[in-house]
This record gives structure tokens, sequence and C-alpha cells, in this order.
């Protein structure tokens, strides 16, 4: 489809470094769009068996891959199965970034403050140490259910959803490592995704974007540890929400701007903030194979530490019997290290050693929605299995399973009646061509299918 380019948008770029009027425009009325997916390094499987049509890889991104076309995600158990995620290839950048800022393999605290629906928080997953663990949040509640859902479906176990207000993490002072800032923003970079979203730019939207992402990002700041690394990006192309958010940054703050070095064939264009001249990286369409995208990174100097940290009270979490803590430890592969069974809310959760040193203080800083692996129920010594141990990456590869093939995992997915010749009777994982994509109880007389409601097929 062909998009309408607002002329104020357009004046606005004239100086702006890398903008080019006549391909850009031209770029966006190019009818194919661009589709690219970033595989799950924890579920690898058959390409061949998939709805995928891979192409080339995306150099900035080890698991990212372009499509030759897009294919009804929806009708591939692969993609419910969290096998893949589908992302935008130009934010998948944000691994380049990590990898040249970061030490990766050491262990560290990260925040993805803005992180609904979850794209830049499963690629983070993906590059952090096991030892490492991310607090994946977003403030809409509305917003929340889809991240959940994606940070189930991508299966860690070091990962935190939690529902707060940028404010909120002013009780965690000097605490993260890492804080990734993907910004609400006017959203003029995705115009070729979402040409409604040409309707709704104006002018006076990109100021009001540009005041909140400063707001945010002061909120936030003091969260970040002195030579803790801040990496804030958009799907703008103004300025006002991109290079001059950066030098009012870099004005109120003690940061510094890092470089990133580009490969010259990527298409990206550096530029500079017009007062402090701290880096910036640009995509425009015509130029990269991705959408309009905007990332720079940052250093928090040593400052005089002005917060100060309270003690978290310590939460003590309910003791598991020992009868209980063996009946569970069956559904859990046991040959990964240094995970701890507690109960929360009624259910019990695996919690990776990282996560349960720190589980007290986030706990009483933040609103958890997510923590670790929801393992299930235990009702008089019976597990009720979770569907997210069902996909996690801690399930053990000893629970029994049903293979299904293509027309039976759409089925299982869709909560059709489904039917199986296995008459073993009890709890089973799914499996869809080595995936597992949930779990069944087969009784004497029907099969419970245990795939969450809300999360159906419902396209025919
Ligand atoms: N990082 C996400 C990803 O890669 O999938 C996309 C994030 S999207 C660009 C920006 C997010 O910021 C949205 O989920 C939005 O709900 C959230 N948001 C909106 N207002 C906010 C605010 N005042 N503070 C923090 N986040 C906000």
């Amino acid at each position: 489809m062909e998009t309408h380019l607002p002329s104020d948008l357009l004046i606005s770029l004239k100086s702006t470094k890398g903008f080019d009027q006549k391909d850009f425009i031209a770029a966006h009325q190019i009818s194919n769009q661009i589709t690219s997916v970033r595989f799950n390094p924890n579920k690898k499987f058959n390409i061949g068996d998939s709805a995928l049509d891979v192409a080339e890889k995306i150099p900035w991104c080890n698991n990212g891959f372009y499509l030759h076309k897009r294919p009804s995600f929806t009708l591939d158990p692969f993609f419910h199965a969290g096998a893949y995620y589908v992302q935008e290839a130009s934010s998948m950048f944000l691994e380049e970034v990590l990898k040249q800022t970061c030490q990766l393999d050491h262990s560290l605290k990260v925040l993805d403050l803005c992180a609904a629906p979850g794209g830049k928080s499963t690629l983070m997953q993906s590059l952090l140490s096991s030892d490492s663990f991310l607090v994946s949040n977003e403030v809409i509640k509305t917003r929340v259910n889809i991240l959940n859902e994606n940070i189930t479906k991508w299966g860690a176990a070091n990962i935190v959803v939690s529902n707060n207000d940028p404010k909120d993490f002013q009780r965690l002072p000097n605490y993260f490592d890492i804080i990734v800032v993907d910004a609400p923003c006017s959203g003029s970079g995705l115009f070729r995704k979402d040409p409604t979203a040409v309707t709704e730019w104006s002018p006076d939207n990109v100021m009001l974007c540009s005041q909140r992402q400063q707001r945010i990002l002061a909120d936030i700041l003091p969260a970040l540890k002195t030579n803790g690394v801040l990496i804030y990006s958009t799907c703008s192309y103004s300025m006002e929400e991109n290079e001059e958010v950066v030098d009012w940054l870099i004005e109120n703050h003690e940061l510094e701007g890092i470089n990133i070095n580009i490969n010259d064939e990527w298409g990206i264009t550096q530029t500079t903030s017009a007062k402090h001249k701290a880096p910036g990286y640009r995509f425009y369409p015509d130029k990269v194979k991705g959408e309009g995208f905007f990332i720079s990174t940052f250093r928090k100097k040593n400052e005089s530490d002005s917060y100060h940290t309270t003690k978290p009270k310590v939460i003590s979490f309910e003791k598991i019997s020992q009868t209980d803590l063996s009946n569970l430890k069956q559904w859990v592969n046991n040959e990964i290290p240094e995970i701890h069974f507690v109960k929360w809310k009624d259910d019990i959760i695996a919690l990776p050693n990282s996560l349960l040193l720190e589980s007290a203080t986030l706990q009483n800083a933040l609103y958890i929605k997510k923590m670790g692996i929801n393992i299930g129920s235990m009702i008089r010594g019976e597990l009720i299995p979770s569907h997210q141990l069902a996909l996690s990456n801690i399930l053990s590869p000893y629970i029994a399973w049903i293979e299904f093939d293509s027309a039976k995992a759409l089925d299982y997915l869709r909560l059709n009646a489904i039917s199986t010749e296995n008459s073993q009777l009890g709890w089973h994982i799914v499996r869809f061509c080595g995936i597992f994509i949930g779990f069944i109880k087969i009784l004497h007389n029907r099969i419970n299918n245990y795939y969450p409601k809300e999360w159906r097929i419902l396209h025919k």
C-alpha cells in the first residue's frame, strides 16, 4: 500500500543527516513488506517443518533472519511454542549495541522499562548469561498480558515481568547494570507497516512524545548503577524525540555517549547531537532493509551518591514439603543447575539462583506479575502442571509425550476435540516436530486439554 507522508514531517526532516527525501518517499511507496523473525536459541527445530520461507540473515543479529514472504504465523504451531519471535529487523540492532557496550558474560541485572509486547526483552534474554536476570516492565496494565504471554512462550527462567510506572524504580537506586528505554513515540518509523499511524501523526504529538520521553528518562535514571549502560531507542524519525533527547540527557544527567562501530554496508546513518556531539544511529527504510528506528547509548559517569538504599524487608517464601519437592522434581530437568522451588501466591515457581537472591528486593519495590517459571499447583501431592512449565527450558525431557501432526496441533491450539491412539493414562506433553506446545491429561473417557483458553487460536 502506498503511504502518504505528512508534509510537516518531510519539512522537519530536511536538515537531518541521512535524510534523502526522494528515496525516503519512494521507500514508502513499495507495496511488499519486509518480514523478519528471530529464532529462540533454546528451541531448535527444523525450519523445513515450519511455515517460514527463510531468506538471508540480518547482519547485526545472530538469530535474526528475513523471510521471502509473510506466512500466516497464527497457523504455525512453532510460533505458538515460542520457537521464534516476529520482530522488525532494525530493532534487532539492539543486539549489536549490547555486544559492543556490555560484558554479557558477566552476571548482570537488566531492565527493559517499556517492554510490551516483548521484542527487545526476548532478544536480550537470549544474550544474557544464565546467572543474569532481566526485569521486563510494562506500565500499561492492558499491555502486560501480551508481554506475559510472549515471555512465557520464550521459556526462560531468568525473567521477571512487572507492571510499574518508571518512577517506581526509584525504590531500586543504583540497581541495574543495563537499562533499555524503548520509549513510546510518535511512530513515524512504522508508517510502512501501519499506514493508519500516519493519520495520528502531528507536530504537536511529536512535542508531547519528546516531553514524555524526557520524563520517563529522568524517572528511571536513579535506578542505573554508576558505570551502568543506558540504551535509548525510538521508532520515530523526529529530531525532537531523538538527538534532542540525547542532548537533554547529557545536559541534565551525568552521562556520556558511547560510539558503536557500524559496517558501512549495513546502511545505518550515524548522527551526532547538535550541542554535545553525542552519537546516535538512524535507520531509514531507503537505506537499510528494515523500518525507521533510532538508538543511542550512554554510560553513567561517576556521580556523588545522592540516592540512599533502604535495606529490603526479608520476604521468606512458604516452604515446600519434602514429599511435594520430590514429586515435582520428576517434572523438571535436574541437569539445570541452581534452580530453586518456592511457593508464591498458591503456586510453585522455579527461580534461578540470581533471582532467588534478589526476589525480596524486587518484591518490595515492584508489582510483579511473573517471576521465574510457574511450575503449577500441588493438590494432594499431585502437581497440576502450568502452561509456563510446558513451554519452559526447565521441563524434564523424560515427561511422557505425544507427537501431533500439524492438523492435530492446530486442533489442540484451537481447543477443538482431540483424540489419540495412546492408551497410557495421565499427563502428557504435546509435541509438534519435537517442540513442546502444551499439556493434555488422558482420562478413561476423554482427553483434557490444558492449553490456556485466552490464547487459543480463533482464526479459521
Ligand atoms: N520494547 C517493546 C518491544 O520491543 O516489543 C516495544 C515498546 S513500545 C515502543 C513502547 C512501550 O512503552 C509501550 O508498550 C507502551 O505501553 C509503553 N509506555 C507508554 N507510556 C509509557 C510511560 N509513560 N512510561 C513507560 N512506558 C510507557
